[in-house]
């Protein structure tokens, strides 16, 4: 089973450690290093992005999770791990980093604070059949590189069309929080592509 690691500094880290454990993954939450040393693939958590980057920077944790995600690791963002991800974002906070590894452009808050937090099914590439998504103060995906693969979009609604979920090599991330929807398909979706990376590495 994958030694699958949730980053446990800020955010809802413990659903995350649940759904990875209901898939047969080895879930461990990671705070310092060696743990992140210890782990073969990420879910960075939602949460505040801005408050996860500098607890990152105090843990010491700032450049090993960047170079971690530049050598390959396969990592799952969602909601602020998707702003985490980002290489570029509009609506930032004065002076923020990512950590980086996605080519997309993210926006923060992107939906609104009228609508700041709202539910809504997503048809995702992978997945058969829609999925529960749950927004809450999310971010969107505002623009993409040519190597990312878009696998969701909001479906209705004044944000219809706007790219809520993506996958480059073993990065992906969704603007939805996955493990709160009673649903582990994203999840799967991601174990998978830990396996499938895995399995490139052996054969390379
Ligand atoms: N708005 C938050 C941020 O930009 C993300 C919200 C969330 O993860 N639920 O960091």
């Amino acid at each position: 089973a994958p030694t699958v690691g949730v980053l446990a500094l800020q955010g809802d880290v413990r659903e995350h450690l649940a759904a990875l454990r209901r898939l047969g993954c080895e879930p461990r939450a990671v705070r310092r290093p060696e743990e992140l040393a210890a782990v073969e693939a990420l879910v960075v958590p939602g949460g505040e992005s801005t408050t996860m980057v500098r607890l990152a920077r105090t843990f010491g944790l700032l450049e090993p999770l960047r170079e971690r995600i530049r050598g390959g690791m396969p990592t799952l963002g969602t909601c602020a791990g998707m702003v985490l991800l980002a290489d570029r974002l509009l609506d930032a906070a004065p002076g923020q980093e990512t950590l980086g590894g996605l080519d997309v452009t993210v926006r923060r808050n992107a939906f609104g604070r009228q609508v700041a937090s709202f539910e809504d099914e997503v048809e995702l590439t992978g997945v058969a059949g829609p999925v529960p998504a749950v927004f809450i103060r999310a971010p969107w995906v505002e623009d993409a590189g040519p190597g990312v693969e878009v696998l969701g979009r909001v479906a209705r609604g004044p944000a219809a069309g706007r790219i809520v979920a993506v996958r480059q090599g073993p990065l992906m991330a969704t603007s939805f929080h996955p493990e709160v929807g009673g649903d582990d398909r994203v999840h799967e979706l991601f174990r998978d592509l830990v396996s499938a990376t895995a399995r490139e590495g052996r054969n390379r």
